[in-house]
């Protein structure tokens, strides 16, 4: 290896140890070496350290034991003309600086500055690490390019950036080159940063590089199986399934260099824009170790090379970008240039089987003025018909297929999408228009999606697009007819109607025990999945996570178990979950993998049970916040007192029907009551407890935020659950 890069990552390891050592020096004298250090609402506790060594680091004392650690790692500083033909020190001394870096992190969360401010978010909690670390797994984005420094200007930032989302990868942000960090100048660009765009700006300094590896690091004990402490699985998981790069941008000082020789250990290579020593034989890394000196225009394609990434960038006749990674961009009203639906305007989108003559593939009709006929800020109505035919289609396909307009639409930069139905929302943006885009173009994206996606069951697709109101409105009326008569045919079916019921094992890839078990009365806790849905897209791929399941003999009817649905549900969890109930919270309760739309859990002393959903983020009364929750029930366990479940399953008679169903709610907050108040009025009218009265009853956040204050507040209502047999 070369010599200068020894060196050099050596003496950087070295700095950033010291400093590590100053600033736990200064913790332990402010707040004493009993003082706790965690990121926050982790399970992984520093998940380099953790990952890597097996030692679970809670106090700063235990990071005096690190830093011991890292001492016995670190190489003896060498001179410039040092060389060995192994990266052996180099890689100890790239370690070494990870677990400093780590130490220096944690201890920012104690003493300060305190990493998340500004535009900075500082370490991921456990929510984030499922929610986006399943897309390394399930392959919706391939890996991320930690980008290290700053680009010379800000178009040139934002070229990269946006060159980095096409190819569907998150770009973790970290430290600065002479004052300017790639985080501050993309927000100069005016493009959005966070999660939701997959631009994540960690931190200003060098030591956030832990921010990005130690979720890789985390991703490989939470998805990929290894055990903390086993290092060699940890780095080879690393190097084989999660495709990353460094990206250093800027004057590469020793500690850059130190902490790339960090990241070489996992497998991720570095692309250097400046003229920096290269390391090109192949070792660690699958390709080269260091490549530098490379133009800014095509350092995105090069380090896609040299990561050996294969990435599928489908070509779509529309002008602006299609790829995941812009599913979660927003369209403020700024930077809109008009808008669909969404109670503005009616519109709807329904997809509809035809036969085979009556479809002409490709087809896009507009009926109506286009985008360009109206005024900035502006609005039109909308109704998207999608006519699809093929061979293989059966109506039962229809919702299924239609909910993906929500996911392709998205898809294109610049364009937005909510809801579904007649309570679709579209915007599209000032730049998208610039660009050239026009209605068409939606229809030309859903052909070529559909194809794309479902090439089995589809020979034909057609688009129409309407922006007339009065075409709107007569088509939406017949639209509706048809989710109604979709809905009633779910809506009658109960559970005795059937005698089989559906897996969805989709969540396995990162909560490997987790199974939902999906019949009419109880959707996937997702709410993505009814049974309905479950058939067809079992029809649809029937090697796929919907799987048939035969329900074979009753075990006990009250919580719902049944003797085949047992054994499925052991064999698809490796023999962890031996039963399962259907119909309890309390006895063999279903696993929660961490969709869940609510989550249910156990209120003691009141006799009932709270709810919280996903969109509240304040304190519940059990004592704990959604995200909090979130990580005790989920990952595939069974958590007796809480479960994970669909919004749509509270409307449902088989609510938790063994502990007494809805009369059991004591708590919920008043969004999610006003979403459900409709079906739980009729539910609660069923069961005579007196219809809308009923959810009076209930506590929300208004009128109690502690279990005292909801077992106040119920009493005084007179709700049934204090009087009713206690749940456990
Ligand atoms: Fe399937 Fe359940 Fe995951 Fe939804 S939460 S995708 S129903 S396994
Ligand atoms: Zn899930």
């Amino acid at each position: 290896m070369s010599k200068l890069i020894a060196a050099s990552a050596i003496r950087g390891a070295h700095n950033i140890a010291a400093q590590a050592q100053e600033i736990l020096a200064r913790a332990i004298e402010d707040k004493g070496r009993d003082s706790k250090v965690e990121f926050p609402n982790t399970g992984y506790y520093l998940p380099i350290i953790y990952s890597m060594t097996g030692r679970a680091v809670e106090t700063l004392a235990d990071l005096e034991e690190v830093m011991v650690e890292i001492k016995d790692l670190l190489p003896p500083l060498v001179d410039e003309d040092f060389w060995t033909p192994y990266l052996g020190p180099a890689l100890d001394a790239g370690m070494a600086t990870l677990f400093a870096e780590e130490v220096i992190e944690a201890c920012k969360y104690l003493t300060g500055p305190y990493p998340v401010q500004d535009i900075w978010l500082g370490a991921a909690d456990d929510v984030i690490l499922r929610e986006r670390g399943i897309q390394f797994v399930d392959g919706t984005a391939p890996g991320f390019a930690a980008i290290v420094g700053a680009a010379p200007d800000v178009e040139t930032a934002v070229e990269i950036a946006r060159k980095l989302q096409e190819r569907s990868l998150y770009v973790f942000m970290c430290a600065h080159d002479n004052g300017t960090s790639f985080s501050q100048q993309l927000v100069e660009g005016g493009v959005q940063l966070g999660w939701e765009t997959r631009l994540v700006p960690f931190g200003p300094d060098i030591s956030a590089a832990i921010y990005s590896l130690g979720f890789a690091s985390r991703a490989a004990l939470s998805f990929g199986g290894v055990q903390p402490g086993d290092f060699r699985r940890n780095l080879l998981y690393n190097k084989n399934r999660i495709f990353a790069f460094v990206m250093a941008l800027g004057e590469v000082t020793d500690e850059w260099y130190a902490t790339a020789a960090g990241a070489i250990n996992y497998g991720f290579p570095v692309i250097a824009d400046s003229d920096i020593p290269e390391i090109l034989p192949t070792g660690i890394c699958t390709y080269e170790h260091v490549v530098s000196n490379i133009p800014h225009d095509k350092i995105v394609e090069k380090a896609v090379e040299v990561r050996g990434l294969k990435v599928k960038i489908t070509e779509i006749p529309i002008p602006v970008p299609v790829s995941p990674a812009f599913e979660g961009e927003r369209i403020r009203k700024e930077d809109m240039h008009c808008e669909f639906g969404g109670q503005r305007t009616p519109g709807f989108e329904w997809l509809r089987m035809r036969e085979l003559e009556e479809v002409e593939d490709g087809r896009v009709a507009l009926e109506g003025p286009d985008i360009d006929a109206i005024e900035a800020g502006g609005k039109l109505p909308l109704g998207i018909v999608v006519e699809v035919a093929g061979r293989k289609m059966q109506p039962d396909f229809e919702p299924v297929l239609e909910r993906q307009v929500h996911t392709f639409v998205n898809e294109a930069q610049g364009i937005w999408h909510m809801g579904q139905r007649d309570i679709n929302w579209v915007r599209i943006s000032k730049d998208a228009l610039k660009a050239g885009f026009k209605l068409e173009h939606i229809g030309k994206l859903l052909h070529a999606k559909y194809h794309d996606e479902y090439w089995n069951i589809l020979d034909k697709v057609q688009v129409k697009l309407y922006t007339e109101e009065q075409t709107v409105l007569k088509l939406r009326k017949q639209a509706q007819g048809v989710y109604a008569d979709r809905d009633a045919r779910l809506a009658g079916m109960t559970d005795e109607d059937v005698e089989t019921f559906y897996s969805c094992t989709l969540c396995q890839s990162f909560a490997p025990n987790h199974v939902c078990v999906v019949s009419p009365e109880r959707p996937g806790l997702c709410g993505a999945y009814s049974w309905l849905d479950c058939r067809a897209a079992f029809e649809i791929t029937p090697s796929g996570p919907n799987q048939p399941i035969a329900k074979g003999n009753t075990v006990d009817p009250t919580v719902g178990q049944w003797d085949k649905v047992n054994a499925f549900v052991s064999s698809s969890s490796g023999g962890n979950i031996e039963r399962m109930s259907q119909y309890s919270m309390i006895v063999d309760p279903m696993t929660s993998c961490g969709c869940f739309e609510c989550i249910a859990a156990l209120l003691p002393s009141t006799g009932g049970i709270m709810i919280v959903n996903r969109e509240y983020p304040e304190m519940t009364p059990c004592g704990m916040k959604f995200s909090t929750l979130a990580g005790t029930v989920g990952g595939g366990q069974q958590t007796p007192g809480f479960i994970g479940h669909s919004k749509h399953y509270i409307g449902s008679k088989k609510f938790i029907a063994a502990e007494g169903g809805i009369k059991r709610i004591v708590w919920m907050p008043t969004a999610l009551k006003s979403e459900v108040r409709e079906v739980l009025a009729k539910r609660a009218d069923e069961l005579g407890l007196g219809g809308e009265e009923f959810l009076e009853k209930i506590a929300d956040e208004t009128s109690a935020t502690t279990e005292e204050e909801v077992l106040e507040f119920i009493t005084n209502a007179n709700h049934p659950a204090p009087t009713m047999d206690p749940m456990f």
